[in-house]
This record gives structure tokens, C-alpha cells and sequence, in this order.
């Protein structure tokens, strides 16, 4: 059983259900000529059509600031837009079902963001109930696509499918509940040989409150899924050919890494490569299931195939990953580092703050750490400030350099740091796996820096003699 994950470039309007439709297609096919029989049931997790979900928390934030006409408008272009989309559901009949169903959710929206706007106060709860729309939409609207163009599937409501805590825009899946109610509502399509249509992002609390997995989300719904019920692959179709040597915004041409292993799949998920839900790899690595990135618009092009181990690739590094709008907390505290409970002490502030660290470096007198969530930092800096000295600089920029040569190799570390230039380097470490190098930079050096970092090590190589 294979779990198909779709992102919101690939649900984005008619055209690439369409496609979408043509891959699901292919691969039942294929699968049916292996087994000579019919294709087993697989599972699709789709996004939000591409930019929804930012409309979406736009809408919120219009309804938080009492601007209700505004929250209005945008809705009413919201609902045209899924209105448009729907007539790829080739048959009639079906077709106004969901159609019905989509006006029943923008009318149930319009009446939130009216008395959200009157209170002009949206609770995370609230934000989590307006953003799942997003993806509960889409996914009714492919199922209802897929099975009028022969492809018998079934919508599963996300909410009832997957179990998380309360914990709302960043909930955790509670698993053995999710594996339960995974196996009422998934397994019952599955068995019949349907396509089982969920929505990502999305989940609800043991009580039914909805929430949600936090941004790009949609990629560890399809790892949650996967892993209940011990998919044999999950796939991850988006707009890139795979995961990339560094990030195509910001660097020009890097190439396709073929294979990853989980664990340097993790690193350059967590330090920003967003292709992949930083959490996405966890579960698969829990059940060893592999995951592919692939192309929805060149479904033939081979992707990046990551499991447990991979075959060496004979390049010394593997990626680049970056991630911008960090912050640099430095606490300095001369009486206190060399004893004991400091180190508790200070980290009991983050935790107390609920905000994660990234980078961690000591010097005598000095811990830095950097932290991308600067919601809490003014808080966290004054309580800090009680028993050390804190100075805290923003953006900043964390480069994650992976690749098995900086376990072989002690020079590579050197050179890695030498490519950049002139750039100043502010903190630097290694993990003890000694897979990663990562270093922290000033944000408007990130981009000189990568081109540089890339054209060193990732350049391709040159053409053979003779070769025209
Ligand atoms: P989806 O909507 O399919 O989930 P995302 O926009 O979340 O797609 O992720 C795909 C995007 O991630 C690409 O279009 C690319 O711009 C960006 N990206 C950043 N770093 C990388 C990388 N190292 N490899 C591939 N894509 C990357
Ligand atoms: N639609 C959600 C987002 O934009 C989840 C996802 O696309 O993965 O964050
Ligand atoms: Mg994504």
C-alpha cells in the first residue's frame, strides 16, 4: 500500500488535478499488471489548493482586526475559486454534491469570521478551525474528481481520521488513537480496492476539536498515515524534480540528490529545506518506510528516493539547507557558567517558553543559541536577564551543510567555512555524528554565501574531452 501525498501546487487548479489524475492512473495500472489482478487500494493526502491556507489566515487576520467587509471579499474570492476548480468532477451529479458541500463550508465561514470580527479575537483555536478548510476542501473536491474519471475513490475526513493533542497550530498526532481510527475509516475503502482521499494538515483532538500540524504540514500527514497502517512507501509529489542540492530560490541551477538516507533527510528538512515537513521523516524511520520526492509535472523524472542507508555517492557533500529569520541569543554569564545547574537553568527558560533552540555553542563565559519562533523572545530575554547578562541580534541566517565526507575527511570542515568568503561567521557547530557542519551567518550575506558554498562543492563537472 502506497500513500500518495499531493502539495498545493499540485491541487492548484484543473489542469494539475488532471495531472494528478493521470499519475494515480499510472500507477494503478502498473500495479495492476504486477499483481495480474486489480490494484490494491492506496491512500492520497492532498494539500490546499496553492495559497489557500495563506488566504485562509489572511481571512483570520482580517476578522482579528474587525475588518469584516475585507474577511468577506476574500472569502467570496475563495469560494469562486473552488467553485471554478470543481467543474474537473466531469459528471454532473457529483458535481453539484460537492459544489453544495463547498457553499455549507463558506456559509459556516462567513458566519465564524462575522463574529470573530465583532469580538476582533481569533484563538488559535479559531485560527486552526479557519485554516483546516483549506485542505477538507480540496480533498473532497479530488476525490470527487477521481471517481468521476473512473477512479473509484472515497473522502475521508481528516478530522475523524487523525488523532493529535491540543496543542493548536503545531498539535501532535497521538498514534495508537490515530492507528485506531485509521483502520474504522480508511480500511473499510481500502478493502473494496478504493482510493482512500484525505486532506493533510489536518486532525482533530479525542473530543473533535479540529486542529492542525503546523505550515507544510501536509507532508507529516502522509507520514502519520504511512506509518499506521505500514504503507510500503509514502510519496511526496510536489514542484521540484526532488530534493535539491540547496534551495532553487536562492541558488541558480543546484541539482537533483537521487538517494538520502533518513538521517541526513532529517537534518536538511529541520534546517530549512522546505520540501519536507521537518517532521516528516520521524515516523517513516519508525516503520523504515521509504519516501519519494517527486515531480507532479514530470512524473517520469526519477526524484529522491531516502531510506535507512544509501549507497555512497562519492561526492563529499550531499546538500545545502538554509533558513533565514533567525535570532542569536547570547548569555554571558562570568560567575555562573562553570557551575553546576546553570546550563539547567538557562534552558528551563526556553522550555518554560516553549521555544526550541536550534544552534548551541559555549565559549568560558558565553552560551549562544539561536531561535527561529521570536514570539516569546522578549519574555525569554528578561528572564534571563535575572541571573546573566543577554544580548539578543536578529536577522540571522543558519546554513546545514550534510554530507558523509565530513566524517572522513578533517579538512573538509575548513574548506567548507573558507568558501564563503569574506562573510562573517558567527557560530559554528558540529554534531557529534560529524554528518553536518552547521554555521550562522547574517541574513544579507545568505545569498552571496550560498552561491559560493554551491559553486565550490556542487558545481557540475566538467564535460569530457572531446564531448560537444
Ligand atoms: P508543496 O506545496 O508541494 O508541499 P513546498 O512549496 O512546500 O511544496 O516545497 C517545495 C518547494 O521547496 C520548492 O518549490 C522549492 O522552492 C523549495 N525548496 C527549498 N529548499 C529546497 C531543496 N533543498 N530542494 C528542493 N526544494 C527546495
Ligand atoms: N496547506 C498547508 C500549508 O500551506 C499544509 C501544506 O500545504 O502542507 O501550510
Ligand atoms: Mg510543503
Amino acid at each position: 500500500m502506497v500513500v500518495m501525498k499531493f502539495g498545493g501546487t499540485s491541487v492548484a487548479d484543473q489542469s494539475a488535478i488532471e495531472r494528478l489524475i493521470a499519475i494515480v492512473r499510472a500507477q494503478r495500472q502498473a500495479e495492476a499488471q504486477q499483481e495480474g489482478g486489480d490494484a490494491r487500494g492506496r491512500i492520497l493526502v492532498v494539500s490546499a489548493l496553492s495559497k489557500v491556507t495563506d488566504r485562509l489566515l489572511g481571512i483570520a487576520a482580517n476578522a482579528g482586526a474587525g475588518d469584516i467587509e475585507g474577511a468577506r471579499n476574500n472569502l467570496r474570492e475563495l469560494r469562486q475559486r473552488h467553485t471554478t476548480v470543481s467543474s474537473v468532477i466531469g459528471d454532473a451529479v457529483p458535481r453539484e454534491k460537492v459544489i453544495e458541500f463547498l457553499d455549507r463550508e463558506f456559509d459556516e465561514l462567513e458566519r465564524v469570521v462575522q463574529a470573530l470580527g465583532v469580538l476582533r479575537e481569533v484563538s488559535p483555536r479559531w485560527l486552526d478551525a479557519i485554516a483546516a478548510s483549506g485542505e477538507i476542501l480540496s480533498s473532497r473536491i479530488v476525490a470527487a474528481a477521481l471517481s468521476s474519471h473512473g477512479l473509484r475513490a472515497e473522502w475521508v475526513d481528516a478530522r475523524r481520521a487523525v488523532v493529535t493533542d491540543a496543542e493548536h497550530t503545531a498539535a501532535a498526532p497521538q498514534f495508537p488513537e490515530t492507528t485506531s481510527s485509521l483502520m474504522a475509516h480508511v480500511d473499510p475503502p481500502l478493502a473494496t480496492g478504493r482510493i482512500a482521499v484525505l486532506g493533510g494538515f489536518v486532525g482533530a483532538t479525542r473530543e473533535g476539536v479540529t486542529t492542525t500540524l503546523g505550515r507544510g504540514g501536509s507532508d507529516y500527514s502522509a507520514a502519520i498515515i504511512g506509518a499506521c497502517l505500514g504503507a510500503s512507501e509514502i510519496q511526496i509529489w510536489t514542484d521540484v524534480d526532488g530534493m535539491l542540492t540547496a534551495d532553487p530560490r536562492l541558488v541558480p541551477n543546484p541539482h537533483v540528490v537521487p538517494h538520502l538516507s533518513f538521517a541526513e533527510a532529517s537534518e536538511l528538512a529541520y534546517f530549512g529545506a522546505k520540501v519536507l515537513h521537518p517532521a516528516t521523516i520521524q515516523p517513516a524511520v519508525a516503520r523504515n518506510i521509504p519516501v519519494r520526492i517527486l515531480n507532479s509535472h514530470r512524473p517520469h523524472a526519477r526524484g529522491t528516493l531516502i531510506t535507512g542507508e544509501r549507497p555512497p555517492s562519492g561526492r563529499p557533500l550531499t546538500a545545502i539547507a538554509s533558513k533565514t529569520e533567525v535570532s542569536i541569543v547570547s548569555i554571558t554569564s562570568t560567575r555562573m557558567l562553570m557551575a553546576h545547574g546553570f546550563l539547567r537553568r538557562l534552558f528551563e527558560v526556553f522550555e518554560r517558553w516553549k521555544t526550541a533552540v536550534d544552534v548551541i555553542t559555549t565559549s568560558e563565559v558565553t552560551v549562544s543559541v539561536t531561535v527561529d519562533d521570536r514570539r516569546r523572545l522578549p519574555a525569554i530575554v528578561e528572564a534571563l536577564s535575572e541571573f546573566a547578562e543577554v544580548d539578543a541580534e536578529h536577522d540571522m541566517a543558519i546554513v546545514c551543510v550534510v554530507g558523509e565526507g565530513l566524517q572522513n575527511d578533517p579538512h573538509l570542515i575548513g574548506q567548507v567555512l573558507q568558501s564563503v568568503g569574506e562573510v562573517e561567521i558567527r557560530l559554528v557547530s558540529q554534531a557529534a555524528s560529524r554528518r553536518n557542519v552547521t554555521f550562522v551567518i547574517r541574513e544579507a550575506d545568505l545569498a552571496h554565501a550560498l552561491g559560493r558554498l554551491h559553486q565550490q562543492f556542487f558545481a557540475p563537472e566538467p564535460a569530457p574531452a572531446g564531448f560537444a
